[in-house]
């Protein structure tokens, strides 16, 4: 595919590959952006911005309400996308698709809702006669770094808003799944968006990315993905806003009064959902210590029933990772849990990128797996004698973004939901759950700021006050 300047396709003659992680077959290739390319696109952002902001509220509604149509016509064709270029199922990548679906729909839903409040001046001596109001006005031009996990719904996350709230984006997708990000570009094309308004630059983030950042003409970054890109992003941004959604390592406690069954089918699918490349994945189960031993035998046999493999096999119930280097590096960490003396009750082991969903129990607090994302197929158990222990020992990591309790004891759930560190509480669900219009970020290192299309809106608006002075 070619990527995308101001509304117009551009190749170039150097070329990114774009693999297909099971097997590195060649999907497509797109072209090599350059810091060039980026200040093009910011050039032309400039005008996109001036006309976005001046276009009214419906029409910007039309467009997002066409542009889900349109997405809804290719729902199997971004489906293959999803599940070609990244790691996901199909069945996974089809219900990633009716997301992106619905963020966008939301996003129409919302830019009718950008409003403000009067303002009563007159509570200050001196102001009695002053009347006025705030409204919200659009920021600018948006610079949207997304990661190649959700390569379709979290880019949508960021072009919904930014664009429902009047302003221009020059995207940077994920270098390992940009076809997903160029196709729903096609689809907000086709629905009549001005071409202006939107920029998808392919090409490294090490290479283009402190120049998209840091120039001055971009008002905010908005930035999906590590830690330690992200903390970079942050150094060169320099004086703009930022929101930054970043990694977790969750944790879910799953107490002595629960639905057993039912925390360990939704623990199984949230450890290992898109090969457990999943910022709200499971990582960490805090198990009270009388149902320990029944929670782990049941964790371990439905872990073994997974079928791993080709991600376009309808059987198939988790795919490859996204490259053979990731699934060497998860290797590696499970190698050290074991030479530090944790204890492997499954998988731990790999064939090219396929790696077998792995558990682990009497992780030791100098492995890395213990405190560090590992953003793959492993989880471990640990057993714990009461929700405190198990609080604090959630607790004791630098990320924060979701946190989950399995308890049918309403004081048990309220005091984790009061003492997780966390932006998230989720109650007899695991980590893995999010709808895309609830507020959604982490404390800590798991970020700043929240996306949710509402609360994505107001970080890419600024209120403007109007005061009459009568
Ligand atoms: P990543 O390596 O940090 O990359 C994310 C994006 O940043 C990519 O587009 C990447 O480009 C770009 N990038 C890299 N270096 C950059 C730089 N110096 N300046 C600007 N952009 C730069 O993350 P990933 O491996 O794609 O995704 C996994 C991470 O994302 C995990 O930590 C996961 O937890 C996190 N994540 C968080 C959320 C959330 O909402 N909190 C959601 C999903 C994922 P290239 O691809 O060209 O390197």
């Amino acid at each position: 595919m070619k990527m995308l300047i101001g509304g117009k396709w551009v190749d170039k003659q150097k070329k990114i590959d774009v693999l297909n992680p099971y097997d590195n077959s060649l999907v497509d290739t797109v072209p090599h952006g350059t810091v060039d390319d980026i200040d093009k696109a910011i050039e032309i952002a400039q005008k996109g911005y001036e006309i976005n902001r001046n276009l009214p509220a419906h029409k910007r509604i039309s467009i997002l309400k066409k542009t889900a149509d349109i997405m809804q016509s290719r729902y199997e064709e971004l489906a293959k996308t999803i599940a070609t270029e990244g790691s996901k199922t199909i069945k996974e990548a089809r219900k990633e698709v009716g997301r992106a679906i619905n963020t966008i729909t939301i996003s129409a839903e919302e830019a009718r809702r950008i409003n403000g409040k009067t303002i009563p001046f007159d509570s200050a001596e001196g102001s009695e006669n002053r009347v006025g109001y705030y409204y919200r006005f659009p920021i600018g031009i948006i610079a949207a770094i997304t990661p190649f996990n959700d390569p379709l719904n979290l880019v949508a996350h960021k072009l919904g808003p930014a664009i429902a709230g009047g302003n221009s984006v020059v995207c940077k997708p994920a270098t390992v799944t940009p076809l997903s990000a160029l196709k729903l570009s096609e689809c907000f094309l086709e629905a009549g968006l001005p071409g202006e308004i939107l920029s998808v630059i392919t090409g490294h983030g090490h290479e283009i990315g402190d120049a998209l950042v840091s120039d001055e003409r971009i008002r905010m970054v908005s930035f999906t993905g590590g830690v330690e890109a992200g903390k970079r992003v942050a150094k060169h941004a320099g004086l703009k806003k930022i929101g930054m959604e970043l990694g977790s390592n969750s944790p879910v406690i799953v107490l002595k009064d629960c639905d057993l069954n039912k925390a360990v089918d939704s623990c199984v699918s949230g450890a290992f959902w898109a090969v457990g490349q999943n910022c709200i994945g499971v990582q960490r189960i805090y198990i009270q210590e009388s149902i320990y031993n029944k929670f782990r035998n049941l964790f371990v046999q439905k872990t073994k029933s997974y079928k791993v493999g080709y991600q376009l096999d309808e059987n198939t119930d988790m795919g490859p990772m996204i490259t053979e280097k990731e699934a060497v590096r998860v290797i590696d960490w499970i190698e050290d849990a074991v030479d530090k003396g944790a204890n492997l009750l499954t998988g731990g082991t790999r064939k090219g990128s396929l790696v077998q969903p792995t558990v682990f129990e009497k992780m030791p607090a100098t492995a890395t797996l213990d405190c560090q994302e590992v953003f793959g197929p492993v989880v471990t158990l640990y057993s714990v004698k009461n929700l405190d222990e198990a609080i604090e020992k959630s607790n004791n990591v630098d990320y924060g973004l979701h946190g989950a309790v399995f308890t049918n004891n309403l004081n048990n759930a309220f005091h984790a939901i009061k003492n997780m560190d966390v932006g998230s509480v989720i109650v007899n669900d695991s980590t893995d759950y999010r709808v895309d219009l609830m507020p959604f970020g982490g404390v800590k290192n798991s970020g700043l700021g929240r996306e949710g299309i509402k609360f994505a809106l107001q970080e890419m608006t600024e209120p403007k006050v109007v005061c009459f002075n009568l």
